[in-house]
């Protein structure tokens, strides 16, 4: 198939072609009729697949014949909600470029910097509106945004929305736009409450699946190391001097690890950069623009910070920790070998981390290769570690709920 059998309009194509895309991928070619037929629908992609566009195209061609506007005249007909900045500013970025031969104009508005700038992109008049969800509330509150004239609603990456305690303020989103109106639902997994939320706010949703699994590890060469523990920093400084060499992200569990292997690798001479939710915006956005222009060539990351963004040419993926939902894995390894290229997946798993392994292989139905010519090998033996809770000296059930909400985030 090929974009022109899609039906979008000559502006739209110049565009994409220009963009060096030669045909739709999978998701895009299931996605973008239903789009073009005014139907809800809900597509279980990931970032990589091509999803950007599988809704911003359609999005366009749907607008097209009302681009003319004056400016000022201009009012929001869609609108994607997304949950993290950096996936905003990408998605919006997208736009910009699919529209180049349009009057369409996009912006993009987020939390974490400054709010006035924001407030004077709003008042020229747009057509499509990226955000996420607080800065969005926060400008509608101040009335800044009127969202009366939307009829296409995108909720991108619903499931990491809804993981980052995001649920209410989409509902509220949903509710401020106008109750006729086309919503598009984006999860990389489809957990019970993307599904709640699903039957809630959709009418009549049409279903797109595309399955990763095996397609996502197919280009990409994966190993396994076991070792303990303790002794993680120590096997992965190794890799780097010995075996992993171009550009690599490493995963890590937590900002504190994020920062402690940062640390470690600065200390050693590497050059790196780390992602992760208590840094911000600005410092996110240098980190990223480093690694992408290759100033540093490793980037460590948190799965939250690292989702959805589009780093082209990675040469290898570690797991520093496993994570213990088996599609993370997926996701992960699916950064690197994109669009034909051959990439490295290499995990590091200590014992307590042997049951992710199960499931993982279970999911991936492959059996992952496992080094073991290292110097830090795990005794097959060993038992995984047990942290006892110390228990607190308060009783259950001490804190408010004020206290709880202002709870630090761990990732
Ligand atoms: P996404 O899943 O939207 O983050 O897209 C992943 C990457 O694929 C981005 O760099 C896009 O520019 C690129 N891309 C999207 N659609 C196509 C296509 N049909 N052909 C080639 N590359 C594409």
């Amino acid at each position: 198939m090929s974009f022109k059998d899609l039906k979008l309009n000559k502006p739209i194509l110049r565009a994409v072609a220009e963009a060096g895309y030669d045909q739709p991928t999978l998701v895009q070619e299931r996605t973008i009729p239903k789009v073009l037929e005014h139907k809800d629908i809900i597509t279980s992609a990931q970032t990589g697949t091509g999803k950007t566009a599988a809704f911003a195209l359609p999005i366009l061609q749907l607008l097209f014949d009302r681009q003319d506007a004056k400016k000022k005249e201009k009012t929001i007909k869609a609108m994607v909600v997304s949950p993290t900045r950096e996936l905003a500013i990408q998605i919006a970025k997208n736009f910009k470029t699919y529209a180049s031969y349009t009057n369409l104009r996009t912006a993009v508005i987020y939390g974490g910097t400054s709010i006035e700038p924001q407030k004077d992109i709003l008042a020229k008049g747009l057509d499509i509106l990226v955000a996420t969800p607080g800065r969005l509330l926060d400008l509608h509150k101040q009335d800044l945004i009127n969202l009366d004239y939307v009829e296409i609603l995108v909720l991108d990456e619903a499931d990491l929305m809804l993981d980052m305690g995001f649920i209410d303020d989409v509902k509220k989103i949903e509710r401020l736009c106008p109750e006729q109106k086309q919503t598009l639902l984006f999860s990389a997994t489809m957990p019970y409450k993307v599904e709640q939320l699903a039957t809630s706010i959709l009418t009549e949703p049409e279903r797109i699946e595309v399955t990763p699994t095996s397609s996502a590890a197919k280009n990409v060469g994966q190993v396994l190391y076991y070792v303990p523990k303790r002794k993680k920093m120590e096997l992965c400084l190794h890799l780097l001097r010995h075996t992993i060499k171009g550009s690599i992200l490493i995963f890590r569990r937590t900002k504190f690890g994020v920062d402690k292997l940062h640390n470690k690798l600065l200390d050693h001479g590497y050059k790196a950069e780390r992602l992760h939710g208590n840094r911000s915006q600005n410092e996110r956005q240098n980190a990223l623009a480093d690694f992408k222009r290759g100033k540093v060539n490793i980037l460590i990351a948190t799965d939250v910070a690292a989702r959805g963004i589009d780093i082209n040419e990675l040469d290898a993926v570690i797991n520093f920790d496993l994570p213990n939902v088996p599609e993370t894995y997926v996701h992960r390894i699916g950064r690197t070998g994109r669009a034909g290229e051959f990439g490295n997946a290499y995990s590091l798993c200590s014992a307590d981390e042997k049951s992710y392994i199960k499931t993982i292989q279970q999911l991936i139905n492959v059996q992952i290769p496992v080094e073991v010519d290292h110097p830090f090998p795990l005794d097959p033996k060993a038992k995984p570690s047990v942290h006892k809770k110390k228990g607190s000296k308060y009783k259950k059930g001490r804190k408010g709920k004020g206290s709880k909400q202002k709870k630090k985030r761990w990732y």
